[in-house]
């Protein structure tokens, strides 16, 4: 194809340098048509020239012959007078024939002008000579026979420039048909080869086109299915979730990876596994709907996007009928192969809202498939923990927690009715090398799956009782609360180990306070309550985080050993919106004022939040109104900020 379209070109190329060089013909043939008008006309008015003076000359020897004659009829003095004058009066018309003309011109006027001389030599004579009757028929005679010899050479003359006139004219005439008919060559030659360029020019132009728009599909296409490839899927995606996001429509994802094809490729070899990749994307492409787009993302792994679903359930739905088809029998050549696929789909906006989190979500929920035989998967987060990706990451985990790669933010905590700092917060970030700082929900369930989350727990406990001596020892008396996870609650050596950092760091418990949540003490309430009864008898005071959004509060509030709730964030956003979330906070704060807990208000963005929480008698407020969470160097300079540089926590 490329030699062809190579030779193509050359062939242009060619047809081009012969158009110019016809052109150049052309354009030397109307200079040489040009000059050789010029010429022409300078040789007509020579000749017309040339022909006068003849004229002239001719008239002139017969006026000299009349001249001549009357004299002889008369002898007049007045005439004789006259005829002298007019002698010779040819002769400037011959000097100037001399200097016209060509040789053989020169040549005739040589011999008119001897014969002029001769002329009027004999009219010389006449006029000098004296009245004599009997001489006079001899006079005219010899005048007249001499005027004849002048006129004979004049007309010859005459005669033969006519003829060089239309000799010349005739090779003009010629010469003329002849470049009349060259240009008419060169002007035909001219315009075919100028339409042969632009055939070849238009062919190749097209030729181009066509290459560019292939081009264009092999960068968006899978070479062996001809499906779209991985950036075209993306593209797509993306596309597909804008579209979803204008008109409230749901956009599926689904991820195909075959089962057993490895084997297939390694015992009939990579031909027979090609064979079996375009059987299986034929299928696909003959399963879908008009408008869906299927994709080979590499391997044996295909996706499937499905734009404008109504639901989720649609997705399941196509996906069901996507397994059914793949695990009929593949027929190639002799054999009859059974090839099975692994399913995950993801579903948008159910749980993602990027391009790039559909797909990973999808790969995720076809992992999961995978791993657990299940044949189709929905993506549900949960699933997290087991895809690859979450695997390296929690190996990083370990050993970021060694490196000292999670660091703690620090929320403050106020008096809502005073505005002063009364706490704060410990929250963990993970200063990731390569993804940068990532927050809690991106790792802590991996660390509570992965089974690194007492020893995280003990990492952060540290930190923040550390960082508490610290602002001990600077002069701020900043009390500071820390996350607890359920399996430490399930760890009866836990109390032992808050305990020993306590002491290693000379706080005192009181300075603590341990968040849990009511789903940590559900799971195992025995012996979760028996080691909060421990810890608090530490000293440690203990707050029930997210408090709202558990299954039974009020049953197990009355036997845990707390000192605070903190009402979730969930009901504290909403309740400037909503009566519901405010009669709840109401409620929390009615039933912490009989139980004598404090409350701590979480996620409070705005004054009317805060102020309405005054209103109420909440005691606590935490949120981004006060202040974000910031690593312990800008705390302190907020707190300097602030004027609260000595500030005390709520008795
Ligand atoms: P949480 O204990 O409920 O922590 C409060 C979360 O709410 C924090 O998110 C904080 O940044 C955020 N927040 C505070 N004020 C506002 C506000 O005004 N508006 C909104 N929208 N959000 C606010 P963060 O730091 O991402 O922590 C998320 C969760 O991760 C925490 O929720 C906690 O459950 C968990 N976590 C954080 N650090 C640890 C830890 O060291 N150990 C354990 N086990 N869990 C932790
Ligand atoms: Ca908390
Ligand atoms: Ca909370």
């Amino acid at each position: 194809m490329l030699a062809r379209i190579s030779r193509s070109r050359i062939t242009a190329r060619a047809s081009i340098a012969v158009l110019a060089a016809g052109v150049f013909a052309l354009a030397g043939l109307a200079l040489w048509s040009t000059a050789m008008t010029e010429r022409a006309t300078a040789r007509v008015a020579v000749a017309a020239e040339v022909g006068d003076a003849w004229g002239h000359l001719f008239d002139h020897v017969n006026l000299e012959e009349d001249m001549m004659r009357a004299y002889l009829g008369t002898y007049d003095e007045a005439q004789r007078r006259a005829f002298a004058q007019t002698i010779g009066g040819a002769q400037p018309i011959l000097d100037s024939l001399r200097h016209m003309g060509g040789s053989d011109n020169q040549i005739e006027t040589a011999q008119a002008a001897e014969a002029y001389r001769a002329y009027t030599s004999t009219l010389q004579f006449i006029v000098s000579s004296v009245r004599d009757v009997a001489k006079v028929e001899t006079y005219e005679q010899q005048g007249e026979s001499a005027a004849a010899a002048v006129r004979q050479l004049v007309s010859a003359s005459l005669a033969s420039e006519r003829q060089a006139s239309r000799t010349y004219n005739e090779g003009v005439d010629r010469a003329s048909h002849a470049l009349r008919v060259a240009a008419t060559t060169a002007f035909s030659i001219c315009l075919a080869l100028l339409a042969m360029c632009s055939a070849f020019l238009l062919g190749y132009q097209r030729r181009v086109e066509r290459q560019a728009a292939a081009s264009r599909h092999d960068a968006m296409h899978d070479a062996l299915t001809g499906l779209a490839n991985r950036t075209l899927l993306a593209d797509r995606v993306s596309l597909a979730m804008a579209a979803g996001r204008r008109h409230g429509t749901h956009v599926g994802l689904i991820l195909i990876d075959l089962d057993g094809f490895k084997e297939v490729n390694d015992t009939l070899g990579h031909k027979f596994g090609d064979l079996v990749l375009q059987k299986v994307a034929a299928r696909l492409n003959a399963t879908i709907r008009d408008g869906d787009t299927v994709a080979r993302l590499g391997g044996d792994e295909f996706a499937i996007l499905l734009p404008e679903l109504a639901s989720g359930e649609q997705a399941t739905t196509i996906a069901e009928r996507l397994l059914e088809v793949l695990r009929r029998p593949i027929d190639i050549e002799q054999y009859l192969l059974e090839v099975g696929a692994s399913i995950g789909i993801a579903v948008y906006p159910t749980n993602c809202d990027s391009a790039e989190q559909l797909l990973q979500n999808a790969d995720i929920a076809m992992y999961a498939a995978k791993r657990g035989h299940l044949g189709i998967a929905e993506y549900d987060s949960s699933q997290n923990s087991h895809h690859p990706k979450q695997l390296t990451l929690l190996a990083e985990l370990r050993r970021a927690l060694e490196g000292g790669e999670i660091v703690l933010h620090y929320q403050p905590k106020a008096d809502t009715g005073t505005g002063q700092i009364c706490g704060v917060e410990a929250l963990a970030r993970w200063q990731h090398p390569l993804h940068g700082l990532m927050g809690p929900l991106e790792f802590i369930p991996l660390a509570e799956q992965g089974g690194l989350i007492e020893l995280l727990t003990i990492h952060v406990l540290a930190e923040a009782l550390d960082q508490c001596r610290k602002w001990g020892r600077e002069g701020l008396h900043l009390p500071v609360a820390v996350n607890i996870s359920s399996k430490c609650l399930a760890d009866s050596d836990f109390p032992g180990k808050v305990s020993a950092l306590l002491s290693a760091n000379e706080v005192a418990p009181d300075m603590l306070t341990l968040e849990i949540t009511e789903t940590s003490v559900i799971s195992n309430p025995d012996q979760a309550l028996n080691v909060l009864r421990q810890v608090r008898a530490l000293g440690v005071r203990l707050s029930v985080d997210d408090f709202g959004t558990g299954y039974s509060s009020m049953a197990y509030l009355q036997d845990m050993p707390i000192t605070e709730v903190k009402i979730d964030r969930c009901f504290i956003s909403r309740m400037n919106d909503e009566d519901q979330s405010r009669a709840i906070v109401h409620a929390v704060l009615d039933l912490a004022r009989n139980l004598n807990l404090q409350v701590v208000a979480e996620g409070v963005e705005d004054q009317q939040t805060w102020d309405e929480l005054s209103a109420l008698g909440c005691d606590i407020s935490q949120g981004f109104f006060f202040s974000k969470p910031l690593p312990p160097a800008e705390l302190a300079d907020w707190i300097t900020r602030q004027g609260a540089g000595r500030a005390q926590p709520v008795a």
